[in-house]
């Protein structure tokens, strides 16, 4: 069998991604994929990533919990004996909902609109009228 050689082959000098790099930002790779300057700045790197994106998603989260429970408040003093449940847009301010944060959205596909999901209640602009939105309740299967 042949023995694999070490590539002696150069590659052109970059940048390292990480741009809190605390070695050498500009850097020889040893290999053609090689992305940051070393092993110990790339762990640094996807360390700082996850540190940020757990703070975020932990910002989020606090404010959807919180939205749901304000959802539900103003959907049970809304809904009829239908279910429905359509109240005028400003309500939402007077709640401090957002209803503009980027949440799991889902397609009605009885208006065709799109349903925003925050927990266990969902808002969806009303097809006809962009004054109204209309609340859902999410079915428990
Ligand atoms: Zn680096």
């Amino acid at each position: 069998m042949e023995k694999r050689q070490r590539s002696k082959r150069t590659y052109p000098e970059r940048d390292c991604e990480n741009t809190d790099c605390a070695f050498e930002q500009r850097f020889i790779p040893h290999d053609r994929r090689q992305k940051f300057c070393c092993e110990q700045c790339r762990i640094n790197f996807y360390n700082d990533q996850r540190h940020k994106d757990n703070k975020t998603i932990f910002k989020n989260e606090k404010s959807l919990r919180q939205f749901d429970k304000s959802l539900e408040k103003i959907y049970k003093a809304f809904v009829n004996s239908d279910g429905y449940c359509q109240v005028w847009k400003g309500i939402f301010s007077y709640e401090g909902i957002n209803v503009s944060l980027l949440v799991q959205e889902q397609q009605n596909s009885t208006t065709g609109g799109k349903v925003k999901w925050f927990y266990k209640y969902g808002t969806e602009l009303h097809p006809k009228d962009p004054n109204y939105f209309i609340i859902h309740k999410k079915q428990i299967k």
